[in-house]
């Protein structure tokens, strides 16, 4: 009996291990949230009792680089695919692409075509592939059909349906007899009223006070249908903003004739498409034109904006300073609030909460990029992610359980489309490290401890074997 009991020890000890490493199957699922244009430090300006409780009781990253340009529609399609724009093909709201020689605006609502949304495979599909189901509830982009899919649930985007009946179905999604793993909730605010009453405003005060309500009904909802405490919640953003003024517009017309050049985007990053023949006047009129504004050739683009290789990116690229507006002339329409700047600018990061049973809990941690949620919700899916330009490295702090290992490859690239060669990235973490040593001490240990007792228990057969052995050699 004595001699089963490392035995058992070592099974016990390889069964912690093992659920120490692995999500548990109920706890394998995610609602991610988006409030768009929640800037990070909204957080402080007026009390904001959900989202701490959220912090006090999960996770909160004070500063989340987004990607550029910190728009609605790249940013959306970046927290579900983990690419930069130049990889994700949405590289703005309002686009040209020269090769399917068709237009893509926000404005206008025609956004529906499969085309510009192939070239990434966002998150519900991945998932769906693997046999599970999703549900998604006005998130940018999920009620358009990709690669010949749609969400498994998905409502068609109505800006007037309410945060309630949003949740509503998000709910019914999660409980239902064959319940999603991954839910994805949308609201408009507060964008629209940053928008419009700049985010300077004292008047953002009750439009954040407004926002918190509503994750407190989410919460609410959550704990009613016993889902609390068993989906991980995320709750992000797809950008910041800042206060713009009348006093800093750049009028194009100022320094452009308006024949020469086409305007696909407009503010605060200018996408020009010169018309033929016309780059070099139409460069050399605008390099110099603004104090604030810096015009690059495509080429020239910076590289740690990830925004150049790719045809939706227009041949000129004029970038406004933080709160300086591009209009073609003072008479089209002004707002006070704008986003879409330098995504180095702490104005236009988002927030980042999360809660649940695989996050940790009061932890804070400093940074991450908008790009690291994708392999985070893989991991958290339990789905092998598709190539990224995140790391799920940077982020698993985050979670109350190393990743079991070997985590599949998860791509650390600009995946190009230029002279960048792939790195391919070991997604091994230094708790991953601790984790494995430990786990192999513990095993070594009570491997010794069994050998041990092994021997032990056969130590009188063996002297009695030896004996019988040596006794007649010793007699011949
Ligand atoms: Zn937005």
């Amino acid at each position: 009996m004595t001699s089963k009991c490392p035995l058992v020890s070592f099974i016990l000890a390889a069964l912690t291990l093992s659920t120490t490493f692995s999500l548990q199957p109920d706890q394998q699922k995610v609602l991610l949230v988006s409030f768009d244009g929640f800037r990070w430090d909204y957080l402080y300006r007026v009390p904001t009792p959900n989202f701490h409780y959220v912090m006090k009781y999960g996770v909160h990253v004070k500063q989340v680089t987004n990607i550029f340009i910190t728009k609605t529609y790249p940013n959306h399609y970046t927290l579900v695919t983990g690419l930069f724009a130049e990889n994700h093909g949405i590289v703005a709201n309002d686009m040209f692409d020269p090769i399917l020689n068709k237009s893509f605006s926000l404005d206008h609502m025609n956004i529906y075509d499969s085309d510009f949304w192939e070239e990434a495979t966002p998150i519900w599909i991945t998932n769906q592939r693997e046999g599970h189901t999703s549900g998604a509830a006005m998130w940018p982009g999920a009620d358009v059909e990709i690669h010949e899919t749609f969400p498994t649930h998905y409502m068609p985007y109505n800006e007037s349906v309410s945060f309630e009946d949003r949740v509503a179905k998000i709910i019914e999604w999660f409980t239902s007899k064959e319940p999603v793993n991954l839910g994805l909730l949308y609201w408009e605010d507060p964008d629209d009223m940053g928008h419009h009453l700049g985010p300077d405003s004292p008047l953002m005060g009750p439009v954040i006070s407004d926002i918190d309500n509503k994750l407190g009904y989410l919460i609410q909802m959550l704990e009613k249908a016993k889902l609390w405490n068993v989906v991980n919640l995320i709750i992000t953003s797809d950008h910041g903003m800042t206060q713009c003024s009348e006093e800093r517009v750049i009028e194009l017309d100022h320094y452009l004739d308006k024949d020469h050049y086409t305007l696909v985007d407009q503010s605060p990053v200018a996408a020009i498409l010169p018309k033929e023949g016309k780059f070099d006047e139409v460069y050399e009129a605008l390099v110099h034109a603004h104090p604030n504004l810096t015009v690059y050739k495509k080429e020239e683009i910076p590289e740690r904006w990830h925004y150049k290789y790719n045809s939706r990116i227009q041949p000129i690229l004029a970038v406004a300073d933080e709160g300086w507006y591009i209009l073609q002339n003072k008479s089209e329409d002004f707002l006070l609030g704008n986003h879409g700047y330098d995504n180095a600018l702490a104005e236009m990061h988002p927030i980042f909460l999360a809660h649940g049973p695989a996050f940790r809990k009061n932890f804070t941690k400093e940074a991450m990029n908008s790009t690291d949620l994708y392999p985070l919700l893989c991991h958290l899916l339990n789905i092998t992610a598709m190539p990224h330009n995140g790391s799920l490295r940077n982020v698993q702090d985050l979670l109350s359980s190393a990743p079991p290992g070997p985590i599949p490859y998860t791509q650390s690239t600009t995946l190009l489309l230029g002279s960048v060669e792939p790195e391919y990235e070991q997604e091994e973490s230094y708790p991953y490290f601790i984790g494995v040593s430990l786990g192999s001490i513990i095993v070594i240990v009570f491997s010794v401890i069994f050998i041990k007792h092994l021997i032990h228990s056969q130590i009188p057969a063996l002297q009695d074997m030896q004996g019988e052995i040596s006794q007649p050699l010793l007699q011949a």
